[in-house]
């Protein structure tokens, strides 16, 4: 049997593994990509059913525009020719009793939005707007780091240490005197409440969307993997799929290869994961399977969803709905989070609703459209979705199914259920399954103040020859957070020390 033999190899083509996998290939190495599923991507996918493209998770990506942070990435890996991306200018947020509409238009479209709704709060509003803006600016700067601002590192960073503790409720409850305000401000891509979601995550956040846009590519979520694999590919890059890591192979403390689950061996002196941080430890000869845990102890994970793949015929356009609505029933903002974390659902938990084919109409046959419907669940649900019973799995999934199609005929999509052409859902479970994410966590790390930038896990592991990327590694979650985690582990280990 032959060998083959490479520079470097990537366990995992998510948006870490993937960006990584391209850069070191673009630089020269010989490099073989592996996953275990039938095409690169981990929750950045889109399928395809009756003729209706349907993405698998995500809905929108950052930093798509010239100046952007996904633009560079994408310009130094060589992807950004192979994509176009489409700007989403209008969200709309519905929450009990009032909605906000959002027109992409940086920080002054923002606070107009939200004065003309809240006009008693515009000390507060003002005064948190401009909190987020120094703390975006601090994190642009920051990523150039110098010298200088190393060791003046107070000075220059003064937002990033005075907030490094907060949470988003004590900013909130600070500044703030209504509940309303605080509800649309804590409006966000996180699964964790105020109480326990980072400040400065959320400034990063809200300074980036604003600054910076956010878009969907033209065919799909799935077209950011595609394009960056192309390039990959074009570079000289492997890509093996269906293909499982089981066990990465260890000489004292050097690093000889990977073997697959059907048992072919892969050898490369450097290995770069992008799967779940107790999956990898586990690969190890069990005398290094300890200090990676010991590394890990005490991480906590983001939440899982559920997933809802509706197409319909229904006249979504004259019904001139947004791209983009977050519809929430809960006023308080930390029931919903109590209540998952005794693994309980609420009878009408939030949603977040996504229509691509409004952006993009060639994803379905003509006046068809694919509607996404995403509810944040826990994975505890049912115990754990009647896991091991598959009668009962298909019944709970298609109860909630049912529960969903609901709530959203009766506030979302009038007759919505005479117009279905076929519905389709994900668990935790499948979540899991597909991407080896434990419990389904959606976001891989919760994004707290303990586990956010650099208090996040290094691309370094104790093994030299050993890296890691993806959303559980710095410098946070999302497409974006995780591509950028190849970038830096990329840059890492380019640099002569570790260089193969
Ligand atoms: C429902 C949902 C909605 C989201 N919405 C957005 C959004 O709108 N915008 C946004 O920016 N982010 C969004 N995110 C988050 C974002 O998608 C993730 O943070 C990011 O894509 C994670 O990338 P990753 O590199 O960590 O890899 P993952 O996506 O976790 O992929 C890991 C890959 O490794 C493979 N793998 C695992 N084990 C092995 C093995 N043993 N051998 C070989 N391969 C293996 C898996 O099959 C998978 O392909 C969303 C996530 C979810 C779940």
């Amino acid at each position: 049997m032959s060998i083959k033999k490479y520079d470097a190899i990537v366990m995992g083509s998510g948006m870490g593994g993937l960006t990584v996998a391209a850069l070191l290939a673009k630089k020269g190495l010989k490099t073989l990509l592996l996953e275990k599923e039938k095409q690169v991507g981990g929750y950045v996918v889109s399928f395809k059913r009756d003729g209706v493209t349907c993405d698998a998770t995500g809905a929108f990506v950052g930093g798509c525009q010239e100046g952007g942070d996904f633009y560079h990435l994408l310009k130094e890996i060589g992807a950004q020719e192979e994509i176009e991306f489409i700007p989403v200018h209008h969200i709309q947020n519905i929450y009990p009793g009032f909605k906000v509409l959002l027109h992409q238009g940086g920080f002054d479209s923002y606070m107009e939005a939200l004065l003309n709704l809240f006009p008693e709060e515009e000390k507060g509003l003002k005064a948190y707007l401009s909190l987020v803006k120094q703390i975006g600016q601090e994190v642009k700067s920051y990523a150039e780091m110098t010298r200088i601002k190393k060791v003046l590192f107070p000075f220059y960073f003064r937002h990033l240490v005075r907030f490094h503790k907060s949470t988003h409720k004590l900013i909130l409850d600070h500044l703030f005197r209504g509940g309303e305000i605080k509800m649309a401000l804590h409006t966000l891509p996180a699964t964790e409440p105020p109480s326990r979601l980072s400040f400065l995550f959320v400034a990063t956040l809200i300074s980036k969307a604003l600054m910076e846009g956010v878009f969907y590519p033209k065919g799909g979520m799935g077209k950011i993997s595609e394009a960056i694999a192309t390039s990959f590919c074009r570079h000289g890059g492997e890509i093996a799929l269906q293909k499982e890591a089981e066990r990465i192979l260890v000489r004292g403390r050097r690093i000889e290869g990977v073997l697959t689950k059907e048992g072919t061996l892969f050898e490369s002196p450097l290995v770069v994961s992008d799967i779940n941080p107790n999956h990898l430890a586990k690969m190890l000869p069990l005398e290094f399977q300890k200090p990676l845990a010991k590394k890990r102890r005490g991480f906590e994970y983001s939440l899982s969803c559920f997933i809802l793949y509706i197409a319909t015929d229904c006249d979504l356009i004259s019904l001139d709905l947004p791209y983009f609505t977050y519809l929430r029933f809960l006023s308080d903002l930390e029931e919903e989070d109590q209540m998952m974390r005794r693994g309980e659902i609420p009878n009408h938990p939030t949603m977040i609703v996504s229509i691509p084919t409004l952006l993009d109409s060639a994803l379905a046959p003509p006046n068809q459209h694919f509607v996404k419907v995403l509810v944040n669940v826990p994975y505890r649900y049912q115990e754990a979705w009647g896991k091991g019973d598959p009668e009962k799995y298909r019944r709970i999934k298609e109860d909630f199914s049912q529960k969903i199609l609901h709530q959203l005929e009766i506030k979302f999509i009038p007759g919505l259920r005479n117009h279905l052409l076929f519905y389709e859902a994900a668990t935790p479970l499948t979540l899991e399954r597909y991407t080896g994410n434990e419990v389904g966590a959606m976001y891989g790390l919760a994004s707290t103040p303990q586990q956010i930038g650099n208090l996040r896990p290094s691309y370094q592991t104790p093994l030299p020859g050993l890296f890691q990327v993806g959303h559980y590694t710095r410098p946070s979650h999302g497409i974006v957070g995780a591509s950028l985690s190849g970038l830096f582990a990329a840059r890492m280990i380019l640099q002569k020390p570790h260089r193969v």
